[in-house]
């Protein structure tokens, strides 16, 4: 019986992998849930799926989750804020935990569940982002072992030998990320002049929280997530492509130096990733719909529009800085898009935003994490700066 932290659990992968766990009582058991402030919804969780600690990320809310716990019947510990997440995700309720905090909120509790050994399933790329090295120095200290559920991630990590190998001696030549395109696929710098956050949000073939949305739209969720398979496949650069591809049905391919090219497919939707990562090496049932290729619509591929959608070359040229420049592209992109999301900043603001702070904030060595959480805050000091001139 794996016994599993969701962190995140209100939010949209929570629920994806809240849906896998109930379908499947005998294997699973969701053991902490926890949010950001929905104390409503975290509480509703709570009664449907009765975990042993429950915890608010917002202390002024914990004794509101405790009187609505008690009201409805719930026993199950309370706690608050977000070093009570972090011992959570280290603590013996779980084995596993599900990193599916939205941005860099959720670096601590998943270097606290890698550090402890844990089974991390990461969605929140943001972590591996800023911290790659120290995320991956952590899992190999702590013995514990990292599946991705970013949906690209977890179909290359299924098309590889053995999920993790060394990617030259496997014969490996390109990881091939496929994106969808997001809503604006296809327009020009002039037809976004003037996008709407809800336009923005409205994702043609996923349904997730507002932030990644936005990502998904400027192309900078590619971007972060090409920092991603950097980290967690050991490969250069060079060796990674981003295709577009709307139907979203192909989540990413591997390139054999043989010609060889293994996909893995899926309709989109989360759970199948989820599934995967939480039965691995076994699989179960996720509840999503078989694949009818038959029926499908023809399978489209093109190159990304980098000169239009400039955040996913900024992503690529943070990565080609090295150093902590990821976390400062990471840093820029969450104000950028927290004010876009508000109304303050026009949507093809958001890569001036991260263009000026990286440029501002030149590349230095990840050291330690204390320094990177320094240099996120100089990076967001700096956005919120360069937004103030701008308005
Ligand atoms: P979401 O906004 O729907 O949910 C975010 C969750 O994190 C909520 O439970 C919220 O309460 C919690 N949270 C937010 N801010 C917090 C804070 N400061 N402290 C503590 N908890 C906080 O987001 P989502 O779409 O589920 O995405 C979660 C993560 O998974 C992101 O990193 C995203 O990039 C990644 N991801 C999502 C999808 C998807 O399909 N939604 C796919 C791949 C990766
Ligand atoms: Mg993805």
């Amino acid at each position: 019986m794996r016994q599993i932290a969701i962190l995140g659990a209100t939010g949209s992968i929570g629920g994806s992998t809240l849906d896998v766990i109930a379908q499947h009582p005998d294997r699973f058991r969701a053991s902490v849930l926890t949010a950001h402030r929905n104390v409503a919804a975290l509480a509703e969780l709570c009664a449907r799926h009765q975990p042993q600690l429950a915890i608010i990320a917002d202390p002024a809310l914990e004794a509101e989750l405790a009187r609505r716990l008690a009201a409805a019947g719930v026993r199950c510990e309370v706690a608050s804020g977000m070093d009570a997440i972090a011992a959570a995700a280290a603590g013996s309720l779980c084995d596993t935990v599900v990193a599916a905090i939205v941005g860099a909120a959720g670096l601590d509790s998943s270097l606290a569940a890698a550090r402890a050994g844990k089974r991390l399933l990461l969605a929140n790329k943001e972590s591996i982002v800023m911290a790659g090295p120290l995320l991956l120095e952590a899992l190999r200290v702590g013995g514990g072992e990292l599946i991705p559920v970013d949906s690209e991630h977890n179909a290359i990590f299924q098309c590889l030998p053995g999920g993790r190998p060394d990617l030259a001696k496997s014969g490996v030549r390109r990881l091939l990320l496929t994106a969808s395109g997001g809503p604006f696929r296809g327009r020009t710098r002039a037809q976004l002049s003037d996008v709407t956050p809800d336009q923005a949000c409205k994702h043609p073939k996923w349904s997730m929280g507002r932030k990644i949305s936005v990502d998904s739209a400027t192309l900078m969720n590619k971007g972060l997530e090409v920092i991603e398979a950097h980290h967690l496949f050991s490969a250069p650069v060079e060796a990674i492509e981003v295709l577009v591809h709307p139907q979203s049905m192909v989540h990413s391919l591997v390139e054999y130096v043989d010609g060889s090219v293994l996909a893995q497919l899926g309709n989109p939707d989360m759970r199948t990733a989820l599934a995967h990562a939480l039965a691995w090496p076994e699989r179960v049932s996720s509840g999503v719909a078989p694949l009818d290729l038959a029926a499908a619509e023809p399978l489209h591929f093109e190159p990304p529009d980098l000169a239009t959608f400039r955040c996913l070359a900024l992503a690529f040229q943070a990565l080609r800085e090295g150093g902590d420049a990821p976390a400062i592209l990471n840093a820029a992109n969450e104000v950028a898009v927290e004010a876009f999301l508000a109304g303050a900043l026009p949507f093809l603001s958001i890569a001036d935003v991260v263009e000026s702070v990286l440029t501002e904030l030149p590349a230095q060595a990840v050291v330690d994490i204390q320094t990177l959480g320094e240099r996120d805050r100089a990076a967001r000091t700096a956005a919120r700066r360069v937004l103030r001139n701008a308005c």
